[in-house]
This record gives C-alpha cells, structure tokens and sequence, in this order.
C-alpha cells in the first residue's frame, strides 16, 4: 500500500499530465495465465504456420491438427444434425440447464457407457461439461490442494499440464514405451509416486500415440492405483476410434480395483469439435469417491461454472442412442485406410521411423533420426524447414512431451495424406547426408 505522502505525489504528477488521469493503474495481467498458455499444440502449431512460404501454388497438407471436420471424408452424421436442430426447434430447451446437467442427457450418458461395463451406471454418476475439456478442468482443479501431485503420462496432451501448472498442483512424469506398444511404464509410476500423489492419467485410444491399452494391461494400471491409494483418471474422449486388433476396453470395467473417473465428449467420435458437448463420470461401484469428497467437489466446481448449451444436450439422447452404426463403421475405416498409409509410407523415408501401427485415435508418434539429415537441428527446425520448403504442417514432438519426435495427424483426406507422405520423402532427400 502506497503511503500518504506518496499519494499526494501521485497526485500532483497527475496534475502535470493534465489533471483528471487516474494516478496510476491499479490493474495488471496474470503472469500465471501467460505462463500457462505458453506451451500449447496451438502455439507452436502456429510458429509451424508461420513459415509457410506463400509462394507455393501447391495446397498446403496439414498433418498437424486435431479437428478433422472440415473434410470431406469426415463429416458427422446427418442424424447427429438433424438430433440438433429438433432439439432447438422444440422450444424446450431455451432456459437455463442444471449444473449437473439436464436428466435425460444424463441419464443417455449413463445408458451409452454402460454398454461396455459389467455393472450399470447411474445417471448421477454423469456430468456434462463444456466438451472433454471442461471435464478435464474440473478434475484438475479438484484434485489440487496444496502439496498434492498428480501423475501424466509422456507423451501426452499438454492440457493437463497447462491447466495443473495453472492450478498450482505439481505433475510428475511417468513414460509411456515405444518399443512396448506405447505400454504405462509402470514401474516408474510406482517410483515416481509418494504420499502426496492423488491420481494418474491415462488416455485411451492414445493421443498422441495411436495406442489402444489391452485389457491385461489396463488391469495392471488399476492395481498400481489400488496399491498406492490413487485414482485413476481415463480420457476416452476417443472411445470406439479402434481399427487394429486391440478392441477398446474402458477402464471403468476396473472400478472395483481402484476408483475410476472417466473423461469424454461426442468431439471425436461424432467429429464435431464445435458442438462442445462432454462428459465426466464417476465409476465407483465402493463408494470411494464420494466418501473421498470428490463428488461434492465436482459439483462445487460445476455450481461456479457455465454448463454445455441446454440445447445440445437436449440432442444428446438422440445422438448417442440412435446415431445409424454405418456413420461409425465408415469412420473407423477411413481411420484404418489412413492409419496404414501412415505407417506404411514412413518406412519409405529413412529419417523417421513409426515404432507400431496406429490403432486407434487420430494420431501417430513418428521417432526422427537427425543422423541422416544435414542442416536440421531438431524436430522444430525440422518442422518450420519443412512446412516452407513442402507445405506439409506436422506437430514438433517437443510439443506433447517427447523431443526429436513428431506427432502425424492422419485423420485427413487418404489422398492428401499419400501426397503429404511423398512431400515428407522430398524433403528428406534433399536434406540427406551425403555417405
Ligand atoms: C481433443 C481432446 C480433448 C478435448 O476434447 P473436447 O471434447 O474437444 O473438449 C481432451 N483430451 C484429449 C486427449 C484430446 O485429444
């Protein structure tokens, strides 16, 4: 606080730029915002951009991103717009929605994840959210009480550790195995915890990976849980996105081992980012979380935030119970044609190598060999180089975690996709160290 002397002197610098200016402003930004949105997949996606060079007629392939939407071969279903527009037109959900969410998309919710599970869930079990990403929020804001830490896997989605770093929880790492199908590593989870450690992370299907957990393997994580004293929370905001030999297997079916809480939304399924519709789902047939103080604590978080749009969740029984299976089953196979060109087309191009085929997700991580190259220093220079002198947009790995690496979208037209791939094999020959 300013004293009284120093007051006046304000006062009277004030005088001398002209009188009626406010002495000096009391306000400034958020140095923990800044810091917090600095590395983002957006952020260097856009230094990436940057370096486009304008003059090159050719379209520009973006193997980037997240969203496929735009293209073609990706457009959500007709019935899913159709769930949407009968829902704004019925005149029934103009008012404001409950916190939790309105019922009966709770209860569709419930009926839509219960399919999987050997137990039923009750829609109480259900909250909707502004997409998976506000579901991902509210978790990380409930668990982080002072001196808590959380486990995230690396690679991973760099979201939780923006919206951790945010929230003053503290996050260790624990690897996830190339050479292991992109296993948890989880002796590390083991080293890494202590009494401090509240939850660990899991996405499945993987982004960035490609990688579908086995049944076997998702078992194991919820012992390590159990044994520590964690809970486990599952992003399946790719749920069903399978086309290898791995079938999807949520990781509630273990909620007796340890407590579950599940993370989804229809962005990726339904391919509709926009709609920002998501849940999060408690899976805890013990009674574990609420006895914890997690549930009421969810619903704290979601009493002093703002709820999906009243509309779109009015859509949401009718897009998950009634969507035609044909949309899911060209989807899926789209992802398959683009996942094997992918892996089939990077083992033309000695500088990167994809250590499994993708089998679920949008994504693959693509391990480069710098050794071959001449004039590149790592995987951002390797990206900025790339994106002038092809066109072709691919994510630094440094970016999800994993330096030297890249993250390839292959959730593109199959066309697009071959004709990145020969940009990408252009590109290394002309940087190839000379034998
Ligand atoms: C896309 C994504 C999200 C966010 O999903 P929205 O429903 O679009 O908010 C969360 N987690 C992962 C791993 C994602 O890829």
């Amino acid at each position: 606080m300013p004293n009284s002397t120093e007051r006046e002197r304000e006062r009277e610098l004030s005088m001398e730029n002209g009188g009626s200016a406010a002495a000096r402003w009391r306000f400034e930004g958020n140095e923990r915002l800044i810091l917090a949105g600095g590395v983002t997949v957006r952020g260097v996606l856009n230094t990436v951009i940057g370096n486009l060079d304008g003059n090159d007629t050719r379209p520009v392939i973006p193997l980037g991103h997240g969203d496929p939407s735009a293209f073609p071969s990706f457009r959500t279903s007709p019935f899913a717009e159709d769930a949407v527009c009968s829902a704004v037109r019925s005149t029934k959900f103009n008012g404001y929605s409950s916190t939790v969410g309105i019922p009966a998309a709770r209860s569709a919710v419930a009926e839509y994840l219960s399919k999987d599970l050997p137990y039923k869930l009750s829609p109480d079990d259900v909250f909707l959210t502004i997409g998976c990403t506000q579901a991902l929020e509210a978790v990380v804001t409930v668990l982080a009480r002072p001196g808590a830490n959380l486990l995230l896997p690396r690679p991973g989605f760099p979201y939780y550790e923006a919206r951790a770093g945010f929230c003053s929880l503290e996050f260790r790492h624990f690897d996830l195995l190339p050479e292991q199908d992109w296993e948890v590593d989880l002796a590390s989870v083991e080293a890494l915890a202590d009494e401090n450690t509240v939850a660990m992370v899991i996405i499945n299907p993987g982004n960035p990976c490609g990688n579908v957990f086995k049944y076997e393997h998702l078992k194991k994580v919820a012992e390590t849980a159990r044994k520590l004293g964690i809970l486990v929370i599952s992003d399946e905001v790719y749920d069903h996105l399978t086309f290898g030999s791995n079938p999807f297997v949520p990781m509630g079916v273990f909620a007796s081992i340890a407590p579950i809480l599940t993370l989804g939304s229809i962005s990726k399924r339904w391919i509709v980012p926009g709609w920002r519709l998501g849940w999060l789902v408690t899976n805890d047939p013990d009674g574990i979380l609420t006895k914890q103080g997690i549930v009421d604590s969810i619903k704290g978080f979601l009493n002093i935030s703002a709820d999906p749009a009243t509309f779109m969740q009015g859509a949401v029984p009718q897009i998950l119970e009634n969507t035609p299976s044909d949309f899911f089953q060209k989807i899926v196979s789209t992802l398959r044609e683009t996942a094997d060109i992918c892996y089939e087309r990077s083992k033309e191009i000695p500088c990167i190598t994809c250590p499994s085929r993708p089998e679920g997700s949008m994504f693959a991580m693509v391990k480069l060999n710098l050794s071959l190259l001449e004039g590149i220093e790592d995987d951002m220079d390797f990206c900025c180089k790339l994106a002038k002198e092809e066109s072709v947009i691919l994510l630094p790995g440094f970016a999800v975690g994993l330096k030297n690496w890249l993250r390839v979208t292959f959730a593109i037209e199959p066309s697009s996709l071959d004709d990145g791939f020969l940009r990408i094999k252009a590109f290394h020959q002309r940087h190839a160290k000379k034998q």
